[in-house]
């Protein structure tokens, strides 16, 4: 049923956790692959693993001159561009009161700026393909955030609005879907697993399957939504969270 046969997808964020899950499934499936990151070098090197149709790009989302100049290479370089994911993202855990304004503006920079600025410059090349669609990473913080992360939460709620605003907008042309992650084993959470150790344990009883997740189970709903075995999606959030938002 999920069928990425020659279909040309830009990944944002591919050189560590979720983004280079999604990256390795694609090119398992036979897709063509532009692993986009600010780390140029962990995108180089992620590319050389996969398939020779797979590029490397070094940019920053939240600089817009930058990532218009990336979507003509990755247009050019792949042929053309049929689904773009949003996974760049950073995180800030800091009590409201201790968070200043340059560490609330950066997040917001990266995780909602930088979804709007790479999907605003990928439509012209979406339009041209068949059944494109852009996948956005919200977050369980966006449904149900837990304490200290204000604008880690506020930008993934952001990021849940701005994908049903560009449904409204897009469609019938171009599908705009957005998944929420729970507690997922990445890089980004290294700190809490750190904590985990000698520090209070990361709530797992608030997760029905009691566990973190894989980036791979992540990976896997995100490339069902680019396919076409969800062309009758627009707009829907999909929560993969072990049970975190409902429990
Ligand atoms: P990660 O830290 O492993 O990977 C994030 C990648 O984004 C890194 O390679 C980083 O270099 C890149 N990046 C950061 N800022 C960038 C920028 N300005 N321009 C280009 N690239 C940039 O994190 P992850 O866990 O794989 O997270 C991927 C997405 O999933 C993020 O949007 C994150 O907020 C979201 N998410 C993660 C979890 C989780 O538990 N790990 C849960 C919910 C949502």
């Amino acid at each position: 049923l999920v069928n990425m046969q020659n279909r040309r997808v830009l990944v944002t964020g591919a050189g560590s956790g979720i983004g280079a899950a999604v990256a390795r499934q694609l090119a398992r499936l036979g897709a063509r692959v532009a692993c986009l990151d600010r780390d140029g070098a962990a995108v180089t090197a992620l590319a050389e693993t996969l398939q020779a149709d797979a590029i490397a790009i070094a940019a920053d989302v939240s600089d817009g001159a930058v990532v218009a100049r990336a979507l003509a290479e990755a247009d050019e370089k792949l042929g053309g561009i049929d689904g773009v994911v949003n996974s760049a993202g950073i995180v800030s855990v800091k009590p409201v009161t201790e968070l200043s304004l340059d560490a609330w503006r950066a997040v917001i920079d990266v995780n909602l700026t930088g979804t709007f600025i790479v999907s605003q410059a990928a439509i012209p090349y979406l339009r041209r393909a068949t059944n494109p669609a852009i996948v956005n990473i919200s977050s369980a913080q966006a449904l149900s955030p837990i304490a200290g992360t204000s604008a880690y939460s506020a930008s993934k709620g952001g990021v849940l609005s701005l994908t049903r605003a560009l449904a409204a907008e897009l469609g019938p042309q171009i599908r705009v879907n957005s998944i929420c992650p729970g507690l997922i084993d990445t890089p980004m959470n290294e700190s809490l697993k750190t904590k985990a150790d000698d520090g209070p344990p990361v709530p797992l009883d608030r997760y029905a399957l009691r566990r973190w997740g894989d980036p791979d189970e992540v990976a896997a709903t995100i490339v069902f939504l680019l396919s076409s075995a969800a062309s009758y999606m627009t707009g829907a959030s999909l929560a993969v969270d072990g049970g975190r938002t409902y429990h």
